[in-house]
């Protein structure tokens, strides 16, 4: 068997015995952040660029899965990717941020408030660049609908579908089919077309809507609270006519596609958002900080 060739089989196994991911895959975090970059004050932009490790090169991006690679060093950190909940479409904070032995806060809403306020401090005991770089993962996750998917199936973990012709889960599709098969059939399997074409969206279709997701009036937290409820409400939607070996094809992708892309938009408007808030920096588009 030559090099490659074992190589690539090893690397299939490797992947076909992989745990299920619980994030946007790297694609979807990459783009939160790559949209967050351009979003950036002047000053946020150059804190950012202090606080980053020397293997991002510069980019916040190239940092954005970073946290899905500590979920087994870290196994602490594991249930901060999530928020679950019972399935009644709403996110309640006091109800739904725990882990699995109830220790409230350790779900992905109280992370982003926790990392949030530990860049903001600057005698917190926290790592700043580890902060910066859950915080910038941990803002893409909230906006993943299946992220705050229903506790009793693991936010669609458990739940077999097919995607076209390969045998998935739901919460993959959400994490990574939609996007996949957006590049390949729509941009060409290029990340930054998709990019360009959502950027593109949030100054002209979205333009309007911009200004309303960035607005936190929260002056002790950030709004994560509120983007876990809107994916709550999302993921409900994302479960209808849904069950186990469900075919997932054309009338879920071209139903979930405008759902992902204004997701990952959104997401990497409020990264900035909160990192302009923590970093100061005047407006870049009369964002107002309350804090
Ligand atoms: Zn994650």
């Amino acid at each position: 068997m030559g090099l490659l060739l074992l190589l690539h089989v090893l690397l299939v196994a490797a992947a076909a015995t992989a745990p299920a991911a619980d994030a946007w895959g790297k694609e979807g975090h990459y783009m939160v952040c790559k949209i967050a970059e351009s979003f950036l004050t002047k000053e946020a932009s150059t804190a950012v660029k202090e606080l980053l490790p020397g293997w991002a090169g510069g980019e916040l991006a190239e940092t954005c899965s970073w946290a899905d690679t500590q979920r087994f060093r870290y196994r602490w950190s594991s249930p901060l990717h999530f928020a679950d909940t019972p399935g009644d479409c709403e996110f309640d904070y006091a109800r739904d941020c725990h882990n699995t032995k109830g220790e409230k806060n350790m779900c992905v809403v109280g992370a982003i408030n926790n990392y949030t306020a530990a860049l903001k401090d600057s005698s917190s005991p926290f790592d700043p660049t580890e902060s910066l770089m859950f915080l910038a993962h941990f803002v893409g996750d909230v906006h993943q609908p299946l992220h705050c998917g229903h506790t009793d199936d693991l936010g669609g973990n458990t739940i077999v579908v097919h995607w076209y012709r390969r045998k998935t889960n739901l919460h993959h599709v959400w994490d990574v089919n939609v996007i996949e098969t957006a590049m390949k059939d729509f941009y060409g399997n290029d990340q930054s077309t998709m990019i360009q074409a959502i950027q593109q969206n949030i100054t002209e279709e979205w333009a309007d809507e911009e200004k309303k997701w960035e607005a936190c009036r929260s002056r002790t937290k950030t709004c994560a609270d509120k983007y876990a409820a809107e994916s709550a409400k999302l993921a409900c939607t994302a479960y209808e006519g849904v069950d186990q070996d469900s075919t997932l094809e054309d009338d879920y992708f071209f139903a979930a596609l405008p759902v992902v892309q204004k997701r990952i938009a959104q997401g990497g408007v409020r990264l900035a958002a909160i990192l302009n808030r923590i970093f100061g920096g005047n407006s870049r588009s009369g964002f107002r900080a309350v804090d």
